[in-house]
């Protein structure tokens, strides 16, 4: 009896792993990326933490990994709209997985960033969008970068 309901445990667990593969995958087929094995392990990594990522936290999390061929993994993910860059008063540029229906684009796709200026963690609000701003004539805007700047509920209890 024992047995046979540790085995059903296991089979379940990795179903549900080759189940969240699979929605990796597709992810990124549907962003015309082919799915190698380093770039499921990269947007993986990036899903599962809850702030936004620098190429440095990446290296740190994919300790097997090279600098460069992150740094090439993430250039295509933000060309392909997977991912979008965020600017923060960190001074290093971080990256966040863009939402499965987003284009980013200008101003569809701003959406609310929050940087913890103690703890230097970014995290990004998708479902927070940003207004499409009555800008003065002639100024044509392209992309935008909204971060408000205050503490986290880690850092402001
Ligand atoms: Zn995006
Ligand atoms: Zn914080
Ligand atoms: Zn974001």
């Amino acid at each position: 009896m024992e047995v046979s309901a540790g085995i059903m445990k296991r089979t379940t667990t990795l179903s549900d792993q080759m189940q969240k593969d699979n929605n990796l995958e597709q992810r990124l087929q549907a962003r015309h990326v082919q799915p190698t094995a380093m770039r499921l392990l990269v947007l993986d990594c990036m899903i599962r933490q809850k702030a936004a990522v620098s190429l440095s936290d990446l290296e740190n999390r994919l300790p097997r990994s090279d600098r460069t061929t992150l740094y090439r993994t993430l250039k295509t993910f933000e060309e392909k709209g997977v991912i979008h860059q965020i600017h923060d008063d960190s001074g290093t540029v971080k990256y966040a997985v863009c939402p499965e229906d987003c284009s980013c684009s200008y101003p569809n796709d701003l959406h609310v960033h929050f940087y913890c200026s103690s703890c230097e963690k970014t995290n990004c609000f998708p479902h927070l969008s940003v207004p499409d701003f009555d800008l003065p004539d002639n100024f044509r805007p392209v992309s935008g970068n909204f971060v408000i700047n205050g503490l986290c509920p880690s850092c402001s209890g």
